[in-house]
C-alpha cells in the first residue's frame, strides 16, 4: 500500500514541490491503485508529473506514447535535466543500430517514449513484452478521436497494443476534451471503466479579449501598439506562414522589440535556435503558425495574440493556454476581420480532397507525393492501416462537417456579447455558473479594466467597428463566395 505520505515525500524529494496542482494527486492515486485513468487537465497544470511521480514508486518501466518527436525529445531532455538518466525516446530519428541496442536493454529504462507508429512495430512489441510495464501513458489522448483536433489514425492501434502489453495501469492524458471526445477516448482505448479526473479548462489569470477590426491596415496598427505597450514575452499566432514573416519584419523594422518568425517550413536547426532564444528570454515576440507551441514550457509568456481566427475552440484554448503558466496575469487577444473568416472557410473547403481525389489517391498514391496538405497525410496513413476507400470518404466527409461546425462555434465566440469564459467552460460541458463574470475577465481590449489589469497604457482602437452581429459577418461571408 502506497500512502499519501509517501507520495508527498516523493514529490518533495524528486521534484522539489510541496503541493500538488489541481487534479494531480487524484490521478496519481488512481494510477498507483492500478486503475485505468483518464485525466483531462488544462495546459500548464503539470500533466507530466502525473506519470513521472508514480514511476518512482512502482519501479519498473513506464511507456509513454506521444504524437511528436519534438515533444518526446523535450520530455527526455527535461527528465535528464532533473537528473533522470534512465529515459529514452524511440523514434525515426534513431539509427537502426542504435535502436536495436536500446531495444535489447529496454527494461533498464524507467521512461520509454515512442510514437504510435513505432510502438506497433513487431520488434518493438517483442522488446516491450520482455519488460514489466507498470504504466502505459497515452499522451495527447484526444488524437485518438476523430472529433478531436489532431486526429491521428495511428492512435487507433493502441487498444490492441494495450492488450498485448498488459500494463499494470493505463493513463490517458489530454488538455482539451469535451464529453464526446472523452467518450471516444475511453471507447477507442477500451477503458470504459476508467476513473476520470477532469479539472476545469478555465484559466482565471488569462484575460480573454476579442477585437474586431475593419481591415488589415487597422489590425496591424493596433497590433503594433499593443505589442509595444505589453510587458514580457508574447506569441502572435497566424494561419499563414507568409504572414508570420511579414508581420515579424514589420515589427523588427518599426519597433525596438526582438522579434522572430517560426513556421514548419524552417529547417529543424532554425526552429530549434528560435525556440531556444525565446525560452532563454532573448526574444520578445514570436510570430508563428501553430507549428510553434506543443511542448513549449515557458512560464512567463504574458500574452498570446491571434492574428487570424483559429480553426476551432480547442486549438484556440491550447494556444491561449501557453500564456501565464506562472499564474500571473496574462492576456489573450483574438483579432478578426471579415477576410480572416473567408480564409478559414477557404481552408476548410479546399483543404479536404473531394471523393474523386480519394479514388485517385487509392489508384496511385504517388500522384500525391510531396503534398503538404494534412488531409493527404491522413489519407496516406489510412491507407497504410488498410482502411477501405468507402470508409475513408465517409470519415473525411464527417470531418468536413465537423470543421464547418467548429468554425461556426468560433464565429459564435467571436461575436459573443456574454462572458467568454462561461462560453468556453460550457463548450467543454462544464457548468458555466462556476465563473463569476466581471469586467476583469474578458471583453473589449480597450476597456479600462483590461488596461489596468495588465498595466498597459491607453491603446487606441478607434477604427474597430462596434461589435457586429453574426448576421453581419455571415452576410459578408456570403458576398465573398
Ligand atoms: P502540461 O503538460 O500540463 O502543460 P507540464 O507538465 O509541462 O504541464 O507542467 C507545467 C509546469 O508546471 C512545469 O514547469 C512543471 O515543472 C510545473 N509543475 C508541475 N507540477 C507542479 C507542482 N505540483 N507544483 C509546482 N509546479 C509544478
Amino acid at each position: 500500500m502506497i500512502t499519501d505520505e509517501l507520495i508527498y515525500k516523493t514529490l518533495k524529494d524528486r521534484f522539489g514541490y510541496d503541493t500538488f496542482k489541481p487534479g494531480q494527486l487524484a490521478v496519481i492515486r488512481s494510477v498507483l491503485a492500478g486503475q485505468a485513468t483518464l485525466a483531462v487537465l488544462p495546459t500548464g497544470t503539470g500533466k507530466s508529473l502525473c506519470y513521472q511521480l508514480p514511476v518512482y514508486l512502482l519501479g519498473h518501466t513506464t511507456v509513454i506514447v506521444s504524437p511528436l518527436i519534438a515533444l518526446m525529445q523535450d520530455q527526455v531532455a527535461q527528465l535528464n535535466y532533473q537528473g533522470e538518466k534512465r529515459a529514452v525516446a524511440i523514434n525515426s530519428s534513431l539509427e537502426p543500430r542504435q535502436k536495436q541496442l536500446i531495444l535489447g536493454q529496454l527494461s533498464q529504462y524507467r521512461f520509454v517514449f515512442m510514437a504510435p507508429e513505432t510502438i506497433s512495430q513487431p520488434t518493438v512489441i517483442q522488446a516491450l513484452q520482455q519488460c514489466q510495464i507498470d504504466l502505459l501513458v497515452i499522451d495527447e489522448a484526444h488524437c485518438i478521436s476523430q472529433w478531436g483536433i489532431d486526429f491521428r489514425p495511428d492512435y487507433l492501434v493502441l487498444a490492441t497494443i494495450k492488450r498485448q502489453l498488459k500494463p499494470r495501469a493505463t493513463l490517458a492524458l489530454t488538455a482539451t476534451a469535451n464529453a464526446q471526445v472523452r467518450h471516444d477516448i475511453l471507447t477507442k482505448l477500451d477503458m470504459q471503466s476508467a476513473n476520470s479526473v477532469i479539472t476545469s479548462v478555465d484559466r482565471p489569470n488569462i484575460y480573454l479579449g476579442v477585437s474586431q477590426q475593419v481591415d488589415e491596415a487597422s489590425k496591424n496598427r493596433f497590433l503594433k501598439q499593443l505589442v509595444m505597450e505589453s510587458q514580457g514575452p508574447g506569441i502572435i499566432y497566424f494561419s499563414s506562414r507568409q504572414k508570420t514573416v511579414e508581420i515579424a519584419t514589420l515589427l523588427q523594422e518599426t519597433t525596438t522589440l526582438k522579434v522572430a518568425y517560426y513556421h514548419a517550413a524552417l529547417s529543424t536547426k532554425e526552429r530549434f535556435t528560435i525556440q531556444q532564444q525565446f525560452m532563454q528570454g532573448h526574444l520578445d515576440v514570436i510570430c508563428a503558425t501553430n507549428a510553434f507551441g506543443m511542448g513549449i514550457n515557458k512560464a512567463d509568456i504574458r500574452y498570446v495574440i491571434h492574428y487570424h481566427l483559429p480553426q476551432n475552440i480547442e486549438s484556440y484554448l491550447q494556444e491561449v493556454g501557453r500564456a501565464g503558466r506562472d499564474g500571473k496575469p496574462a492576456y489573450a487577444l483574438l483579432l478578426a476581420t471579415a477576410q480572416d473568416m473567408y480564409l478559414q472557410q477557404a481552408l476548410i473547403s479546399f483543404g479536404i480532397p473531394e471523393v474523386g481525389l480519394i479514388q485517385r489517391f487509392y489508384q496511385d498514391p504517388n500522384l500525391f507525393k510531396g503534398s503538404q496538405g494534412n488531409e493527404f497525410e491522413l489519407l496516406r496513413r489510412y491507407q497504410q492501416i488498410g482502411m477501405e476507400e468507402q470508409a475513408v470518404s465517409e470519415l473525411l466527409k464527417n470531418r468536413q462537417k465537423e470543421k464547418q461546425f467548429a468554425l461556426q462555434t468560433m464565429l459564435d465566440f467571436l461575436n459573443l456579447h456574454g462572458c467568454r469564459r462561461q462560453f468556453i467552460v460550457n463548450y467543454f460541458d462544464e457548468d458555466p455558473r462556476q465563473i463569476e463574470h466581471d469586467d476583469q475577465c474578458c471583453g473589449e481590449p480597450n476597456s479600462t479594466a483590461f488596461l489596468e489589469k495588465l498595466n498597459l497604457k491607453k491603446i487606441t482602437n478607434d477604427k474597430a467597428p462596434k461589435t457586429a452581429g453574426l448576421d453581419h459577418w455571415n452576410g459578408i461571408l456570403k458576398q465573398l463566395f
